[in-house]
């Protein structure tokens, strides 16, 4: 069993390397972002009720975006662990996710911070493109598809997000230092955070976050 929580600004990889991590440890990814856009897609009540927010680069409120993520990880294939994308992004949100695991006997076993400047920030999500079908990650430069706008993984079809653009891409990363930057010093305290160099190449952030998972979960049953 290990719960993993990926920190990081908008365009830092945090998605990405969910995927990878997803794949090596056969754990889900849980990724509230990509919660949110799949209850959009559906027209649901929450999906619409969390566009608003959305495409203003503002974050969902923590009401709507726990309930949401509490429902996710009481499914079966969560019960041996997650890995967390975007979530939690608040100090609302953390303290939430302590109390809904205290209750279902877990705890958050590491918090792996991608620092990454806000300059890449920018150029990473300027040329990010993603499946509609099935969420993969592409970047125009630094990870582009093998067939121009289809998906590798799944022959889907490659878009930018809506809420890519200049201004709201800008308005994430205020909102990012504002609200998400304080877990930083909250994880830190209890002794959870491990800093990686998120500007490496994609195959070497991977390689120091397995590291990182295996010096914690090393001697334990997991
Ligand atoms: P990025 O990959 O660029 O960081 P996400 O896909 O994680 O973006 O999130 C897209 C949007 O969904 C956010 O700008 C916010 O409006 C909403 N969102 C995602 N996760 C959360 C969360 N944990 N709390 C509040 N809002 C969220
Ligand atoms: P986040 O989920 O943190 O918002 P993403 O995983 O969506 O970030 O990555 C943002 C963009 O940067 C994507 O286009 C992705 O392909 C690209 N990217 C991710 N990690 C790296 C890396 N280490 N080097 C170069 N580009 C990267
Ligand atoms: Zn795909």
């Amino acid at each position: 069993m290990v719960d993993i929580v990926l920190l990081g600004a908008p365009g830092a990889g945090k998605g990405t390397q969910a995927e990878l991590l997803r794949d090596r440890l056969s754990l889900p990814s849980v990724s509230s972002g990509d919660l949110f856009r799949a209850a959009l897609s559906e027209r649901t009540p929450l999906g619409l009720r969390a566009k608003a927010y959305m495409d203003k680069g503002e974050l969902v409120p923590d009401e709507i975006t726990v309930s949401m993520v509490a429902e996710r990880i009481s499914q079966k294939d969560c019960a041996a662990g997650v890995i967390f994308d975007g979530f939690p992004r608040t100090a609302g949100q953390a303290e939430e996710l302590d109390n809904l695991f205290d209750q279902m006997q877990r705890r958050v076993d590491i918090v792996l911070y991608v620092m990454v400047s806000e300059g890449v920030l920018l150029r990473r999500l300027a040329g990010r493109w993603t499946c509609r079908e099935c969420g993969a990650i592409y970047h125009r430069e630094f990870s582009p598809e093998k067939v121009q706008g289809v998906c590798d993984a799944c022959g889907g079809e490659l878009y930018q997000r809506p809420d890519d653009t200049p201004e709201t891409q800008k308005r994430r990363i205020q909102v990012y230092l504002q609200q998400t930057a304080p877990l930083e010093a909250y994880y830190r305290g209890k002794g959870l955070l491990v800093e990686l160099d998120g500007e490496q190449e994609i195959d070497v952030v991977q390689g120091d976050i397995v590291k990182a998972i295996g010096a914690v979960t090393t001697g334990r049953a997991c």
